[in-house]
């Protein structure tokens, strides 16, 4: 499909097919670039002379310190060793085989009317055949208790993230998430000025007896009730934690009995290294309590940016006019090979089996070398997703060591900071990944992992 669209854009052979006669593409752009206009009255803007054309709400905006670690990965040199990237490792990527196995054929061969449709725009909601697919997928992985809820195709859960927050918060409202949370929460939710609620995690994720006096209290005290409550329940970042079985019924229940709403952010769903895979909240929704993003990012690609939320109609449809008057509909290629992928289960079911396989591996390796400094660094080995989640013994505030220090010595790594709200608090925790570290690298990390803490130490 590259290709054709290659073909597609090259002047010269388009106007060879259309008019067969050679076109000029230098003359060509010269029609069309700008001609220069130069109006040297006044000063042009420069700098702080932008702030006052900014809004209050984007003047809110932060950047993520994660994102801000991506795009340093992209300058550091070789020697520099990154367990900071929360990226998934590409080498999980190439479907190719999933395209071919598929019964729709392989859309990077897509000739004539479908060709010409995966280039078309397409409904808000997404691809009518994707949407069905996907209708099937949820029914088959989760079977939700019958209401009536939909499907929107998004482009990247990120999105859907952003897509729910401007859906149910308004400036003030308390925010449930678990104490650490993932920054593209918080990211989001900035802006939108809400008052967040951070619940304690133990090793089995966030605690559900905490939340209930939490809100218990509030309900006691009159104070203001949050309307939903943000979670990762498998493989949390940065946490790495499963929700049990258990806790998910329970924190089900709490929704039910405080009223609030469920955002399931479940993208590392099929990464969980663990023998039970645990039901989704959205299986056990007799309530019309969730809203469940999914992806294929971590798993399939993330360039992609194959994502979908469920949710029950009243809300979907909200979502759909967001959609309208944000992208009109998320990109109609991605759709169509999102569909083949989906379309093969086995082969989708092999490769997800590769993919589990593959990060296991890698989980497995990085936890033998951290284990000699397990005195420095207490951790739990994840169960499911891509993050250990450390906490360093005797060194009250991490981001120092993290991003000086570190820096200096070749280690990239996230300091627990980052997945905080109000991140100028001090942090004892620091996340590493395993997903695209080498392996030959691992222990030379941890070796300069244990060296910076325990001059941290001292300090
Ligand atoms: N949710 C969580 C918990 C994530 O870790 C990420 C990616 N780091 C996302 C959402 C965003 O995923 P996507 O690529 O689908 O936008």
């Amino acid at each position: 499909l590259a290709k054709k669209l290659f073909e597609i854009r090259s002047v010269t052979l388009l106007a060879k097919k259309n008019y067969s006669q050679q076109v000029n593409v230098d003359e060509f752009f010269k029609f069309y670039s700008d001609k220069v206009y130069h109006d040297d009255r006044y000063k042009p803007l420069n700098g702080k002379d932008y702030d006052r054309f900014i809004s209050m709400r984007s003047a809110r905006r932060e950047p993520a310190v994660t994102r801000q670690i991506t795009s340093l990965s992209y300058k550091v040199g070789k020697q520099m060793i990154s367990l900071a990237e929360g990226m998934p490792n590409e080498n999980v990527f190439p479907f190719k085989r999933l395209l071919l196995d598929s019964s729709c054929g392989d859309p990077l061969e897509l000739e004539g009317k479908e060709l010409a449709a995966a280039l078309q725009y397409l409904p808000s909601q997404g691809l009518p055949s994707l949407l069905t697919e996907l209708r099937k997928f949820q029914d088959d992985l989760h079977r939700p208790p019958q209401l009536p809820r939909d499907i929107l195709v998004t482009n990247g859960s990120q999105h859907g993230i952003y897509q729910c927050v401007e859906l149910l918060v308004d400036p003030g409202d308390p925010v449930i998430t678990t104490e650490f949370a993932y920054t593209g929460i918080h990211s989001t939710l900035k802006p939108y000025q809400p008052e967040i609620i951070g619940i304690p995690e133990d090793e089995d994720g966030l605690i559900p007896e905490t939340l209930d006096s939490v809100l218990g209290e509030r309900l006691r005290l009159g104070l203001k009730m949050p309307k939903v409550l943000y979670i990762i329940p498998t493989g949390s970042n940065p946490s790495g934690t499963v929700l049990p079985e258990a806790r998910r019924r329970q924190i089900y229940e709490l929704s039910c009995k405080y009223d609030f709403l469920i955002l399931e952010d479940d993208p590392y769903m099929f990464l969980n290294y663990t023998d039970t895979q645990v039901p989704s909240f959205l299986s056990m929704d007799t309530h019309g309590r969730v809203i469940r993003l999914d992806s294929v990012s971590k798993v399939v690609s993330a360039g992609l940016r194959g994502a979908w939320v469920t949710a029950p109609i009243p809300l979907l449809e909200r979502l759909e006019l967001h959609m309208q008057a944000e992208l009109l509909h998320s990109c109609t290629l991605s759709q169509t090979i999102l569909l083949q992928v989906l379309s093969s289960r086995s082969s989708l079911a092999r490769h997800l089996i590769g993919a589990r396989q593959f990060y296991l591996k890698r989980r497995d390796a990085l936890n033998s070398a951290l284990e000699p400094i397990s005195d420095l660094a207490p951790y739990s080995v994840p169960k499911a997703g891509l993050f250990f989640w450390i906490r360093v013994n005797g060194v009250s505030d991490v981001f120092n060591m993290v991003f000086h220090t570190a820096l200096q010595q070749g280690l990239m790594l996230v300091p627990g900071q980052a997945f905080l709200f109000d991140s100028s608090s001090p942090c004892q925790h620091v996340r590493l990944t395993f997903s695209r570290v080498r392996f030959e690298d691992m222990e030379t990390a941890v070796r300069r992992l244990a060296d910076l803490i325990r001059n941290e130490q001292q300090i």
